[in-house]
């Protein structure tokens, strides 16, 4: 511990963003750097717990060990904390940059005081590691003969194919999309993760010896008995890419489109990648209304002010979170609250209120000439058990009309696609249509695992890599009997 009496001494303090008016001018991040000065205060805010919430169960899913580098911040020790925390972090370029921090609600601190700033310290320490040169390729030192497949290069992929590299296996991610990085390539737009953040990750691995092959979509243009044939073990990452849609009429108006359609369309062109006209969906002086309060909509919601749209609503089914923790929101869990992400600070600064409407329900849609015009919807009300909403009926009434002419689904995703390697390998799924799998990860098929979203259903960046490395360790064990790669009890 750092500086005992810190916490006592100095306040939160976070990154801030980039001024609304310009940094909707372009794609590039939101988040302005933070002085070296502020990190060393945060660092000598923690409090060295004995039992350090941050780092357990409730906290970090990827078991950061991040008292250790709060400590070693506040004393400008940033080499021993870049290595401290790629024992645990494949990427935390990633996480430092879009994860929702689950160890800082977590923190010990954020009891009575605001959280230590968790999420700041791991970016910086990343970056100035990356600045500073020394994050360099470390491929193994000795190669057994055993040769893993990899099917998706999302985080998760990602994270597997580092560690079962790292155990000196021979390593092939297959992706079906031209680039590699699934949703942090062609979902997460560039105003939250900046691509060439992902790519020189990528080229590291590839200097570690990893292969990657894009236009390689499995169960399609690559057989999964190759891969049988060719592989000692084959890994799932597909991700869940099922999204959830809407059935009402008029949902098959042009103009309405699954939010994983529009936003990939924006990360191509910002890639610099040519979409004719027609098929490129803009939200350029349209009307756009997004269904669906999450992060996926939040991202619709920032690329449709940036593409220059003429008004932008988003609407939720379920209603208005709390402010704050309520009485069945205790710390250390993760709270169900009212958020401001980047995006709604964006869509609310020229008119001076939240975009947002809550407890609404989208009962139609209407149009001219097949092109959606209007949403038709109507104000619910929802019955309380504490903070959980368990049953809605709609209020009589309250129903209104509004101009649409692009209407984005942001509604969530229910599961894998059950088609390709799932339905051809035959894998057990488990209720919600996720691949089933044991305590290391494998799935009914003895040499098949999963992890991810594939695995575990729609989550986060952070949970994804975390599996990735989990199923390495099972692949790991299952190859040669035993593993050295770190392991943790996660589910
Ligand atoms: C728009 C959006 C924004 C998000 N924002 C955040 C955020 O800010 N923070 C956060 O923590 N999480 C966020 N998430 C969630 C997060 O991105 C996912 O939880 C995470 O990417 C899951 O990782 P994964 O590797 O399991 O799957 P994915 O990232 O989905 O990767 C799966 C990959 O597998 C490939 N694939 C699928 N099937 C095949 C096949 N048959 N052959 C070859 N390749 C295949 C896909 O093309 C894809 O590249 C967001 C999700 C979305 C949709
Ligand atoms: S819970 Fe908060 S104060 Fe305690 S060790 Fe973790 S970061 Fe430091």
């Amino acid at each position: 511990m750092g500086k005992p009496t810190g916490f006592k001494e100095f306040k939160r303090e976070t990154a801030t963003r980039r001024p609304v008016e310009s940094r909707i001018l372009d794609w590039n991040e939101v988040y302005l750097d933070i002085a070296e000065e502020k990190l060393k205060r945060q660092g000598a805010r923690c409090m060295d717990c004995g039992i350090p919430f941050c780092h357990g169960p409730t906290g970090c899913p990827l078991g950061n060990i991040i008292p250790e580098w709060n400590d070693l911040i506040y004393k400008g020790r940033w080499h021993d904390a870049i290595e401290m925390l790629h024992k645990t972090n494949n990427f935390p370029e990633f996480t430092g940059r879009i994860c929702p921090a689950p160890c800082e609600e977590a923190c010990v601190l954020g009891i009575n005081e605001k959280p230590v700033t968790i999420k700041s310290i791991e970016q910086n320490i990343i970056d100035h590691a990356f600045e500073n040169g020394w994050v360099k390729p470390c491929p193994p030192a000795t190669r057994t003969d055993k040769k893993v497949a990899v099917v998706g290069s999302g985080p998760a992929g990602l994270g597997c194919a580092a560690q079962l590299n790292k155990a000196g296996h021979l390593v092939t991610v297959f992706e079906r999309a031209d680039r590699v990085g699934g949703l942090l390539m062609h979902g997460i737009p560039n105003f939250k993760l900046e691509k060439h953040i992902v790519n020189r990750r990528v080229d590291l691995m590839k200097a570690e010896g990893i292969n990657f092959v894009t236009g390689a979509n499995v169960g399609f243009n690559i057989k999964v008995e190759d891969l049988h044939r060719d592989f000692d073990a084959i890994v799932l990452c597909g991700g869940s890419t099922k999204a959830r849609d809407i059935d009402v009429p008029g949902r098959d108006l042009n103009g309405i489109h699954l939010a994983m359609t529009y936003l990939p369309m924006q990360n191509k062109i910002n890639f610099g990648d040519h979409i004719p006209e027609r098929e490129f969906i803009s939200a350029k002086g349209k009307h756009v209304i997004i269904l669906g309060g999450g992060d996926t909509g939040a991202d619709c919601l920032g690329t449709a002010i940036r593409q220059g749209c003429k008004s932008v609503q988003q609407f939720e089914l379920l209603p208005k979170p709390p402010a704050g923790r309520v009485q069945d929101m205790p710390w250390p869990y993760w709270p169900m609250i009212y958020r401001v992400s980047s995006a709604h600070e964006e869509a609310a600064a020229p008119i001076g209120h939240d975009v947002r409407d809550f407890a609404i329900n989208t009962q139609s849609f209407s149009g001219v000439n097949g092109v959606v015009k209007k949403l038709h919807g109507i104000r619910l009300e929802w019955e309380m058990q504490g903070s959980r909403p368990v049953k809605m009926k709609e209020i009589p009434g309250s129903e209104f009309t509004l101009d649409c002419d692009l209407c984005l689904l942001a509604l969530g995703f229910i599961s894998p696609e059950p088609e390709g390697p799932i339905s051809q390998l035959g894998v057990k799924l488990d209720q919600r249509g996720n691949v089933l799998v044991d305590q290391n990860y494998m799935s009914s098929i003895p040499g098949v695992f999963a992890a991810g979203d594939m695995r575990r259903g729609q989550s986060l960046v952070v949970w994804a890599i975390s599996e990735g490395r989990q199923a390495a360790r099972g692949v790991d064990e299952f190859l040669m009997g035993r593993s050295d790669l770190p392991k943790m009890k996660l589910f």
